[in-house]
């Protein structure tokens, strides 16, 4: 996996793609709190990301899986990724 920082608080962090498509940063390091499985790397060098529910979630650690958390959720700076969450989730521009 390719190891990156956070450009705000330049916590590791690890690039990966939806299953949608869409970038998404997670913490490099495995979280007890967890939700996402990441993947093989796609041709793009990122591995995908699996969005876990909680039951996926129980099997995947019972199965011995390390799950990782989306960086906006540990990074302090979070407030500074975006002016407008919502349009940041729906990726619209102006
Ligand atoms: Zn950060």
């Amino acid at each position: 996996m390719n190891r990156e920082v956070c450009n705000h608080c330049r916590a590791a962090i690890v690039w990966c793609t939806t299953a949608a498509g869409k970038a998404m940063p997670v913490d490099a390091d495995p979280d007890p709190n967890g939700n996402i499985l990441l993947g093989q790397p796609g041709p793009d060098g990122r591995p995908t990301a699996g969005v876990l529910g909680p039951r996926q979630q129980l099997g995947a650690r019972a199965g011995g899986r390390r799950l990782h958390l989306h960086h906006r959720l540990s990074c302090p700076k979070a407030h500074l990724w975006a002016r407008d969450p919502a349009t940041a989730v729906r990726g619209r521009r102006r």
